[in-house]
């Protein structure tokens, strides 16, 4: 591992500060558990290390009934999977946080960290993007807010500036809806070889009927992938087992997987084909009991 500088910051300012005076040659450390693998692989070397794991302010989880979910980039994995309010309101993302990984990786990976590394087969965006939810980056400049839809550029890459730290994530309140998650990995603590969240909500007047509903995949594409052409087919319509298998098909064929160790281009699309109707049928199941 190469020499670097190391600064403890204490408060979300003084973070901004050194990345904006170090800018690209600095990197921020969160839990650790991806940027010190590349840091001892000599993948990534930064000449000033900004430790944000002790600004408490960036530590919280709180729920407003008009506002939703707020989560402090610093929560860790295992704070949200363990959290009471958002087992009860949010019990998609609480799931999807017991399949990733271990406890140990859970107890230090957070979940700002996990986003802003954008490895395209991260269990917490797809979940995260299928509630709409958005981030908050600030720089020395002040704050912008940012869709999780606009966030992810590309494989590892975001719209994070390099002086600009991830400070906070926003999940819409819930609604009359419910989501499933889905992973499909060779063994239960490997990374994903597919995923898929989905979230819908129901007509209020027709509980049969799709009001709105969001199809992510994960793992198939540089970066998560909602199926518009699947949504769109869904949206406003009565919910019933063909209207599931031809979302279902929109959403392998609209997948941009690609042949790897973990299996070739065509089983990962039928992968997702089943995945999608499981979630779609397991996500309109739970939004018809609230
Ligand atoms: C053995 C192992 C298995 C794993 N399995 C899974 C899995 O199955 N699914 C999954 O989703 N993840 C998995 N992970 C990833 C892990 O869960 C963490 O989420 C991930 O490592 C990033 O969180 P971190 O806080 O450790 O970030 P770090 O490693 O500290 O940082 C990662 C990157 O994000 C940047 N960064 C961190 N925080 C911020 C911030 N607030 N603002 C701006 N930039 C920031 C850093 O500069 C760095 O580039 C695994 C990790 C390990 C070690």
């Amino acid at each position: 591992m190469n020499t670097f500088e190391y600064f403890p910051a204490k408060t979300v300012k003084e973070a901004c500060d050194l990345l904006s005076q170090y800018g690209e040659e600095a990197k921020i450390l969160g839990g650790g558990q991806s940027l010190v693998t590349l840091m001892k692989q000599n993948l990534v070397s930064p000449s000033y290390l900004i430790d944000i794991k002790n600004i408490s302010e960036l530590n919280y989880i709180r729920y407003d009934d008009e506002d939703g979910l707020r989560i402090g980039a610093l929560t860790t994995h295992r704070s949200l999977e363990t959290s009471e309010i958002v087992r009860k309101k949010y019990a998609m993302l609480a799931e999807m946080e017991r399949t990733l990984a271990s406890v140990p990786v859970r107890n230090w990976g957070t979940v700002g960290g996990n986003l802003a590394h954008a490895d395209p087969a991260s269990d917490v965006a797809p979940t995260l993007m299928a509630f709409g939810a958005e981030v908050t980056l600030t720089g020395s400049d002040g704050e912008r807010v940012v869709s999780l839809d606009d966030f992810f550029i590309d494989y590892f890459e975001t719209a994070l500036r390099s002086d600009e730290l991830l400070t906070e994530i926003h999940v819409p309140k819930p609604g009359r809806g419910g989501g499933f998650y889905y992973k499909f990995a060779q063994r239960a603590t490997d990374l994903a070889v597919v995923s898929v969240a989905t979230y819908l909500t129901l007509k209020a007047d027709h509980r049969d009927m799709c009001k709105d509903i969001r199809i992510v995949m994960g793992s198939v594409g540089p970066t998560p992938l909602r199926s518009k052409r699947g949504e769109d087919l869904f949206k406003g319509q009565t919910i019933n087992d063909t209207l599931i298998e031809e979302a279902a098909r929109l959403s392998a064929e609209d997948a941009q997987p690609t042949t790897d160790i973990n299996g070739s281009e065509d089983y990962k699309r039928e992968i997702i084909r089943v995945l999608v109707k499981r979630t779609i049928k397991e996500a309109a199941a739970r939004a018809s009991m609230t």
